[in-house]
């Protein structure tokens, strides 16, 4: 059996360590940087803006998925169901959810799933 409150308290953790990553970079919850950045004058600066823009939405993105993950832990804590694969619904295991506690597909499906 999983320490599903101890999972829990990770999950929350790492959920709000994502929300700062993304309050840090500018970012709010549902991903939409803030409008509020000055671009620099002049055409090159404005083309180095835009690179390290687009460097940030990547980042940003990732944040948002991992973040979209944990939620779905989370939710799924909530409805009984944590812990078993969403594919098969086998038990994903303990060992595999103590390394991953966002993990939602068993080894197998998750092997499957490219
Ligand atoms: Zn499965």
């Amino acid at each position: 059996m999983v320490a599903l409150e101890s999972i829990k308290q990770r999950l929350v953790a790492e959920r709000q360590q994502l929300m700062h990553q993304l309050a840090e970079l500018g970012a709010s919850e549902d991903g939409s940087l803030r409008d509020d950045v000055d671009f620099p004058e002049g055409f090159a600066d404005a083309a180095a803006a835009t690179s390290e823009r687009t460097e940030v939405l990547g980042l940003v993105d990732s944040l948002r998925r991992s973040l979209g993950e944990i939620d779905v832990a989370l939710a799924r804590i909530e409805s009984g169901v944590y812990g078993t694969c969403v594919k098969c619904g086998k038990d994903i295991g303990e060992a595999r959810l103590e390394v991953r506690p966002s993990s939602t597909h068993c080894v197998d499906c998750k092997a499957a799933k490219v």
